[in-house]
């Protein structure tokens, strides 16, 4: 769906929000508190609420995955405006936005090799890259750097509040089209998000610091930045990440009500204690009728048993 389609009634931009999880493997307790609050802070704001499935990189999509997860949310009564968007189905557009992008000469080619990157210092996202294949010539094999200037990049979370970094020093020039062929995430995000015309983005803290490559790119393709709200990660026991990955357990479709409960609970809404035995339709009227996302500010992680 294209944010053109629909006819805007007045000037004000209106609240759009997203949840957008990759397919690969079913929701669990950690994707489940982020979908709830970006519902919420999309009801709670009268905007709209869009779903969808990061599945550019098609090599980690589980087969039946997103099948699961849009199942998972409509049992727990997440209702999303329009289709469901696919990233595989904007493939022609990821590849207008490279050549755009190689056109204005605002990215190189690196045949760089993790190997060869081990000794550089770590940044904000994983390795820094300082430049090193800017200036040659590689015809085969390669993935896209952007050319990152020396700028500082800032923004104010609405959660974590405000955040800046020297993007060339901090992180460098980062990946946006792979070796193996496949737009990198931060390019497929910051096309989707200005194609669906996407005001707010409300997502995992772990995910605070690829908010500066993102903003970076929206800056250089003329894109609107989103307002960003990273809500606390779920994490287990031993403070790890609950992650597919990691073996988070799948939510179980037989557990909704609590399910939900739980979540209220871990993004700190603190709900009665009744609440936990009402139905469905009342969890969502309570949890609409007094989220507040002040309650998370600050807070970067949140140890959960779930
Ligand atoms: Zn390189």
């Amino acid at each position: 769906m294209n944010k053109k389609d629909e006819p805007e009634s007045s000037n004000i931009i209106k609240y759009r929000g997203r949840f957008a999880p990759s397919p690969t493997g079913s929701l669990h307790f950690g994707s489940l508190i982020t979908a709830i609050a970006s519902y919420l802070e999309a009801k709670t704001s009268q905007g709209k609420w869009f779903l969808r499935i990061d599945n550019a990189d098609f090599l980690r999509e589980q087969d039946k995955a997103s099948d699961s997860i849009k199942r998972s949310l409509e049992l727990h009564g997440f209702e999303w405006d329009g289709n469901t968007h696919y990233q595989s189905n904007s493939l022609t557009l990821y590849n207008q936005k490279k050549d755009h992008l190689i056109d204005n000469d605002y990215v190189f080619r690196c045949n760089c090799s993790r190997k060869n990157l081990r000794n550089n210092p770590i940044g904000l996202n994983g390795v820094i890259y300082k430049g090193t294949c800017r200036t040659k010539n590689i015809k085969e094999d390669f993935s896209i750097r952007v050319i990152t200037e020396h700028l500082k990049v800032a923004f104010k979370d609405e959660i974590q509040g405000h955040q800046a970094c020297q993007i060339d020093e901090d992180i460098g020039d980062f990946t946006i089209w792979r070796r193996d062929n496949i737009i990198s995430y931060h390019l497929a995000t910051v096309i989707d998000d200005n194609e669906v015309g996407i005001t707010n983005v409300v997502r995992g803290y772990d995910l605070l610091n690829s908010t500066f490559c993102q903003l970076y790119l929206q800056n250089i393709l003329n894109y609107i930045n989103p307002i960003y709200s990273h809500i606390p990660i779920a994490t287990d026991a031993n403070n790890q990440k609950l992650s597919k990955q990691f073996g988070a357990a799948e939510l179980s479709n037989k557990l909704i009500t609590q399910n939900l409960f739980n979540g209220l609970c871990a993004l700190k809404q603190e709900p009665p204690t009744e609440l936990r035995s009402d139905n469905l339709s009342n969890i969502w009227s309570w949890a609409i009728d007094n989220w507040s996302s002040k309650k998370l500010t600050m807070v970067k992680s949140i140890t959960t048993l779930n």
